[in-house]
């Protein structure tokens, strides 16, 4: 999730121009955003439990890729599915809580790291407990989500964000 953009110098353009909001379904978080002129090759979505801050290209979790459709126009919302994500900077792959998930959600990734599938989640919240780091989280109103367009250069610009 966290390796979608290129390591490459980015440039962060801080030109926020509407708010995200967050709410929850049956399957998981939505979050949604105006619509917005701009010739991005895609857009990725990112939350953390700080605010963002200008010219930080490690702020935040990847929670989703958003790509435009066949005329160009970008999706206003997307749906993360299941309660809980790991952070895959904070996950020191101890293994904790792939022992103690009670439905087997959590693997590991090619890193070692724990990853959860959406899918055999029942959103108990051990793993959340137990892991030493707090590298296990629910998206929630609580934390600042941002956007951000990528183009093909690899530039990536921040273009919207507030906490709700
Ligand atoms: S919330 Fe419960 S079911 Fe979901 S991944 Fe964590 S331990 Fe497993
Ligand atoms: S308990 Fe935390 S640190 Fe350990 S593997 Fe799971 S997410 Fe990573």
């Amino acid at each position: 999730m966290k390796t979608l953009i290129p390591s490459v110098i980015l440039v962060l353009v801080s030109t926020i121009t509407a708010s995200i909001t967050f709410s929850l379904d049956a399957i998981g978080s939505v979050i949604q955003w105006e619509q917005f002129e701009g010739s991005y090759d895609s857009l990725v979505l990112r939350c953390s439990e700080t605010a963002y801050e200008t010219e930080d290209p490690d702020w935040g979790v990847i929670l989703a890729t958003v790509y435009p459709d066949s005329s160009g126009v970008f999706p206003t919302s997307v749906q993360i599915q299941g309660a809980f994500i790991v952070d895959p900077d904070k996950c020191i792959a101890c293994g904790i809580c792939i022992n103690r998930c009670p439905t087997d959600a959590i693997t590991e990734d090619i890193d070692g790291k724990a990853a959860i599938n959406p899918g055999l989640c029942i959103a108990c919240g051990i793993c959340s407990n137990v892991c030493p780091v707090e590298a296990i989280f629910a998206p929630s109103s609580s934390l600042h989500y941002g956007l951000f367009g990528v183009t093909e250069e690899s530039i990536e610009e921040f273009i919207q964000g507030s906490v709700q």
